[in-house]
């Protein structure tokens, strides 16, 4: 079990910033998001539109501000785990433990939640079978292409997601794009490709349709397709990818004893700790009077909460506030001369 000074779970703006607001009060932190990028909804659900009250940056795009996020705190090297969820919070002594869905763990005196509104889930096909065979055949997300190659894939799906990997895949692998309706919502010149694609024969595509069932022995062997006309289609499948979106859902974070308030978190405004000491709540996930559900606010929330963090971290060690124009401390930590 690997131990750090603060845990941070959620890699959105607001868990980024508490790298660095931690990290240049000397203390180690590791982040850890459900999702395979970091950025939360700024890279989830608006990377490319332009957010304009971020203070001294006129205007950039949720992609730039994680970018210049990330920039912000590489002098930390801080472990950030992607595609991990934390699933439970135990208290040891005066530590707290954290276990992600993949059975990694990590011991600290201080958690940072910054969760948002919850880890973002793929929206999964509601068939008994694609249950059971979740993670064998059927994937909602490609963490390894190389596990992709040489098969008979069907993707489903008619955004980004779904025209991207259908282009990458189709470079090794037999490829079937199946969308409920007739029109693609993703990227028209990634489409284009596709369409060339299926005239050399590599991509079929199959709309207005949607999955009727899986039909497997132990492994996927084809599934039947349904098409608005009624007709029906058996496609040939080892390997069923859908991309249907993302679902927000609190998740295990309402299960670890936190004063909740309508799937947010009470944390006293003064340094955004929890009802558990220890815990803390920064961001869209944490509530008190006046709260703004603004990056800003978030930034702020996080500065507070890393002081006590300090005090929790090092409590042989008094906490001095410092300017980072002024402190040499601070610009050795950002290496800086
Ligand atoms: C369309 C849109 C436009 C917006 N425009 C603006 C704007 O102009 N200005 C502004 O200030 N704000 C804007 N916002 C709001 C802003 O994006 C949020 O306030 C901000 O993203 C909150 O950051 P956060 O880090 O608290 O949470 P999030 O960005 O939600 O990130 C939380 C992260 O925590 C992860 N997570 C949650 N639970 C777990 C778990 N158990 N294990 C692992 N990971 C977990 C999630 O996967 C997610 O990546 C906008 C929001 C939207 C949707």
């Amino acid at each position: 079990m690997k131990k750090t000074d603060v845990i941070i779970i959620g890699a959105g703006p607001v868990g980024l910033f508490a790298v660095h607001q931690l990290g240049i009060k000397g203390l180690n932190a590791v982040v850890i998001d459900n999702l395979d990028k970091v950025g939360g909804q700024c890279i989830e659900l608006y990377p490319d539109k332009p957010i304009y009250d971020i203070p001294a940056v006129p205007e950039c795009t949720g992609e730039e501000l994680t970018t210049r996020l990330l920039e912000q705190i590489k002098p930390f090297k801080t472990e950030i785990l992607l595609s991990e969820r934390v699933e439970e919070l135990r208290e040891e002594k005066t530590n707290w433990v954290v276990k992600t869905n993949n059975k990694k763990e990590f011991i600290a005196p201080n958690v940072m939640i910054a969760g948002g509104v919850g880890s973002f889930e793929p929206r999964k096909i509601s068939l008994k079978e694609a249950e059971k065979l979740e993670g064998k055949s059927v994937f909602y997300s490609v963490r390894n292409k190389e596990q992709f190659k040489n098969k008979k894939i069907s993707i489903f799906g008619g955004g980004d997601s779904a025209l991207d990997w259908a282009l990458e895949l189709s470079k090794f692998s037999k490829i079937t794009l199946v969308h409920r309706r007739e029109e693609f919502r993703g990227a028209q010149h990634t489409l284009s490709e596709i369409k060339k694609l299926e005239k050399e024969g590599k991509v079929s595509i199959k709309t207005p349709c949607q999955i009727v069932s899986l039909d497997n022995e132990r492994d996927l062997k084809s599934i039947t397709i349904k098409f608005d006309d009624g007709k029906t289609e058996k496609i040939p499948t080892d390997v069923m990818l859908g991309f249907f979106g993302l679902i927000m859902k609190l998740g295990p974070i309402a299960e670890w004893g936190l004063n909740m308030n309508k799937k947010t978190i009470e944390v006293n405004p003064e340094n955004f700790e929890t009802n558990k000491k220890g815990i803390f709540a920064a961001g869209d996930i944490c509530s008190y009077p006046g709260k703004l559900k603004l990056i800003l606010s978030g930034f702020h929330e996080v500065a507070l909460a890393s002081v006590e963090c300090f005090k929790r971290a090092r409590p042989n060690e008094k906490y001095r506030f410092e300017f980072t124009t002024s402190s040499k401390t601070i610009k050795d930590r950002l290496g800086k001369k």
